[in-house]
């Protein structure tokens, strides 16, 4: 079995969409970056490269790259399953947290639960996805932000 773990912060602007887990969420706030910006996705992401030494989204995807500008994060790690895949592994579980001062992320889980699932291919059961607040401590806490945490477990497949 090999475990993989992934972090990934980005900051809050106006005027920008706010994607989480490739679910767009109500807001006036969303989060900058190159691609649509998607913490959860990268940090799962990054779980899933890191679980197989693989490096990081950043390596597979540069910013600099005028390709991945404003993409759909679901499109890279779709591409990462697919390098799972070729690896010859299997993922097992996938567990997260999400840190948002605002807005309120709860409504929106279970659906975030079940576009994870399409994209990884995992059931609903083998998917955990938390909101937190940050207790209104620090950056996070002045909602200057977004993070998130994923930790994942793969087997090899059975030859
Ligand atoms: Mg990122």
């Amino acid at each position: 079995m090999r475990v993989g773990i992934g972090y990934d912060v980005h900051r809050l602007v106006r005027g920008r969409p706010l994607i989480l887990g490739g679910v767009t969420i109500a807001s006036e706030w969303g989060l900058e970056g190159h691609s649509d910006a998607d913490v959860l996705l990268h940090a799962i992401g990054d779980a899933l490269l890191g679980a197989l030494a693989l490096g990081d989204l950043g390596e597979h995807f540069p910013d600099t790259d005028p390709r991945y500008r404003g993409i759909s994060s679901l499109k890279l790690v779709e591409t990462v399953m697919r390098m799972v895949h070729e690896h010859a592994y299997t993922l097992c579980n996938l567990d997260s947290v999400l840190i948002a001062q605002q807005p309120r992320l709860a409504p929106y889980l279970p659906h975030i639960r079940r576009k994870l699932g399409d994209v990884l291919g995992l059931d609903q059961g083998c998917i955990s996805v938390k909101a937190k607040t940050a207790e209104h401590l620090g950056a996070l806490g002045r909602a200057e932000g977004i993070a998130a945490y994923a930790v994942c477990l793969m087997a090899p497949h059975h030859r």
